[in-house]
């Protein structure tokens, strides 16, 4: 598996403008850094421990970005040093991101994660609920937190005609939040869909983050710990 090799070609094919997240969970920081030597500067994980102890490891210019399901009891082990948790799907998760930026006096930036897919197991608001959260307005009194986009999930499946459909309800769910909500707002600006085997389609109904992890790490082996 040659990583930058991986990287390069992935990089190629990007339209400008979008990012690419390395997805490195499960990889030992090893790989991470020859990811970080090829250049890559931003890094996904789902474990807030495993992501602690990689932060540690990595050089401090590297931009972390929490893309697993947030259990609000794990926020101040990385109030420290995330750059953004994207998979945001309360208002309470929000509101314990903002009190922990504040105690560490930092400023978090937090992706509403929506639920798009048709299967049942995803984490993620239903459009319903997000909407409801959005209309309520608590959310713009946390003064350490920017809700800077929206990150989602399609099914796993082979239906492109069907993962397509659901990519563009997030862009949809982005387009009307966007006008409805945060028009004052540009940091409001980012679609976190996409990985391996789905981001092409991701990237034509307008994603402008890619996550990206097998494609460019090789597969993932779990052992007996997790
Ligand atoms: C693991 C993971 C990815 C990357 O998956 P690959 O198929 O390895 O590219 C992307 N997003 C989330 C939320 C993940 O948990």
């Amino acid at each position: 598996m040659d990583i930058k090799e991986n990287l390069d070609r992935i990089k190629s094919e990007l339209p400008e403008g979008v990012r690419l997240v390395a997805v490195s969970k499960t990889h030992p920081a090893e790989m991470l850094q020859e990811a970080y030597d090829a250049g890559q500067r931003l890094f996904g994980e789902n474990k807030v421990q495993e992501m602690t102890a990689k932060s540690r490891l990595l050089p401090q210019d590297v931009e972390w970005h929490f893309i697993g399901h947030v259990q609000r009891n794990k926020i101040h082990l990385m109030a420290p040093y995330v750059s953004v948790i994207q998979g945001v799907d309360s208002y309470e998760s929000l509101a314990e991101i903002d009190r922990q930026a504040a105690r560490f006096s930092r400023h978090i930036t937090c992706y509403l994660q929506l639920h798009i897919a048709q299967e049942e197991t995803k984490f993620g608001f239903s459009p319903e609920e997000c909407t409801a959260m959005l209309e309520k307005g608590e959310w713009k009194n946390l003064e350490h937190i920017t809700i800077g986009g929206v990150m989602g999930m399609a099914s796993n499946t082979g239906n492109e005609a069907q993962v397509l459909d659901e990519f563009h309800r997030l862009r949809t769910l982005f387009d009307t939040y966007k006008e409805r909500f945060f028009s004052d707002y540009p940091d409001f600006s980012t679609i976190s869909a996409g990985m391996s085997g789905d981001y092409r389609l991701a990237v034509s109904a307008g994603s402008n983050m890619v996550r990206i992890g097998s494609s460019i790490f090789g597969e993932r082996f779990y052992g007996i710990n997790r």
